[in-house]
Parts: C-alpha cells; sequence; structure tokens
C-alpha cells in the first residue's frame, strides 16, 4: 500500500536497519527501542493488523520467521519477548502487521 510507512520499508524506499528479508518478509531495528535488542518483522503482504490477518499460512511463515530472526539472525540464546499490539486499545500505532522482538536484557512483565 503506497501510503504505508513500513510498505515503504520493505520495498526500501524509507532507510532502515535491516536484520533480515526473504520473499515473505523484512525484519529491521525499531527507531526506538525498548530494549538492548528491539526488532520488527514484517509480513511483506501490506495487512493492517492481527485482527484482519486471516490467512493461516501467512501467519505461520510470519511466526516461523520470527523464531529463525531471533534464534539464528540476532542470536538471543538468553531468551526474548514476541509481541503483537493490536489495534488502538492494544498500542498499535502503525497499521502494518508486524511482530516485535524484545531482548538482550531480563524483561519484567
Ligand atoms: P506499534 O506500537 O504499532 O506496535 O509499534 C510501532 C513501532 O514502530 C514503534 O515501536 C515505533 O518505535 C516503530 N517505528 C515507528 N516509525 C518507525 C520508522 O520510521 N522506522 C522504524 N525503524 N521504526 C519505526
Ligand atoms: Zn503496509
Amino acid at each position: 500500500m503506497s501510503s504505508c510507512l513500513f510498505c515503504k520499508i520493505a520495498a526500501g524506499d524509507i532507510p532502515s536497519g535491516k536484520v533480515y528479508e526473504d520473499d515473505d518478509v523484512y525484519a529491521f531495528r525499531d527507531i526506538h527501542p525498548k530494549a538492548p535488542t528491539h526488532v520488527l518483522v514484517i509480513p511483506k503482504t501490506h495487512i493492517a493488523t492481527l485482527s484482519e490477518a486471516n490467512d493461516a499460512a501467512l501467519l505461520g511463515t510470519l511466526m516461523e520467521r520470527v523464531r529463525f530472526i531471533a534464534d539464528q539472525v540476532l542470536e538471543l540464546a538468553d531468551g526474548y519477548r514476541v509481541v503483537i499490539n493490536v489495534r488502538e486499545g492494544g498500542g498499535q500505532e502503525v497499521f502494518h502487521l508486524h511482530v516485535h522482538i524484545l531482548g538482550g536484557k531480563k524483561l519484567p512483565f
């Protein structure tokens, strides 16, 4: 979607700290990190929010890549947290589905 910030990032039209990319997903560092490691993983297909994601294969691929990126690319050997904020009440500010990976310190719940 041409007006979407994260579509522009995935297309390379806006610079980002890319950590991983393949045909299905794009992963980059959050501009305001809330942990020593804070990466966002997005599907390249524009889906506004988890509430509108009814493609089980896409969601399965997204979560498998989140695991791969956290364990193999970021090497968060001590563990990490995975967060999806859903719509305004869940704290979602950018309406392109994204998974936060947070790690690098002991995280309070
Ligand atoms: P949300 O609150 O929607 O779950 O998270 C959106 C995240 O995107 C926030 O943590 C915010 O810091 C990050 N963000 C917003 N704009 C940009 C940007 O232009 N570049 C990057 N790398 N991150 C962004
Ligand atoms: Zn988008």
